[in-house]
């Protein structure tokens, strides 16, 4: 595949970290909202991830006049019926700090035993070209909430996520390993599959 630019629609400098670590080895360049001179910042008003993610790459790339990739995230809790889901960032309210929504998490969580801490991470991730040229893609990551925040690498709600597959939580594993099991580079990995097909079609 030739290189491609995609402005990534985010204002989160981790998650643009990550985007672009998974993306750069694909011979896609990710272009940050800042360096394409974009400052919007779209309502989230979906109820899904994918409307979400729809909503914010559509907004940035009719205001970059480039092609987008936006992800929406968030944390599935299966003893909270689901909950935060789509509202992980309002979880616990405007203005709060991931620490604020880590502690409303744990205290919500306080008398859930280790056998019903079960979760799942979900990525929607939307690439948008235009109105009529755009796909949405889902990755998900199966995990269980801690007890108590471990690691200090990552963001949100990285300390208190412990993937199955690692067995310690986001936050206490390498950015390079938490590629490799989570949401959004699962997310990312269908993003690929799609692209090749569209770049061999055109070829
Ligand atoms: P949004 O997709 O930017 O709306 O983020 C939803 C919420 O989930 C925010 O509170 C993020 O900090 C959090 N979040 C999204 N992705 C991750 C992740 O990979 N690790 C931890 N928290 C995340």
């Amino acid at each position: 595949m030739s290189t491609t630019e995609f402005v990534i629609a985010t204002g989160n400098p981790h998650k643009l970290l990550e985007i672009e670590r998974i993306l750069s080895p694909l011979g896609i360049r990710a272009v940050s909202q800042k360096e394409a001179g974009v400052s919007v910042d779209p309502e989230e008003t979906g109820t899904t991830f994918e409307e979400n993610a729809l909503i914010k790459a559509r907004e940035v790339s009719r205001a970059a006049g480039l092609p987008a990739v936006a992800d929406d995230s968030g944390l599935c809790v299966d003893a909270l019926n689901g909950r935060p889901g789509v509202y992980s960032a309002r979880y616990a309210g405007e203005g709060a700090s991931d620490a604020d929504r880590i502690d409303k998490l744990l205290g919500e969580m306080k008398d859930v035993d280790e056998g019903h801490r079960g979760a799942s991470f979900v990525s929607a991730v939307c690439c948008y070209f235009s109105e009529n040229d755009w796909f949405c893609v889902r990755g998900e990551c199966r995990g269980s909430i801690a007890f108590c925040p471990a690691g200090s690498d990552g963001f949100g709600y990285d300390p208190v996520f412990i993937p199955d597959k690692a067995g310690k939580t986001y936050a206490e594993l390498t950015g390079e390993e938490k590629d490799m099991c989570s949401h959004r580079g699962a997310a990312l990995k269908k993003l690929r599959l799609e692209l090749d097909k569209r770049y061999a079609n055109e070829r």
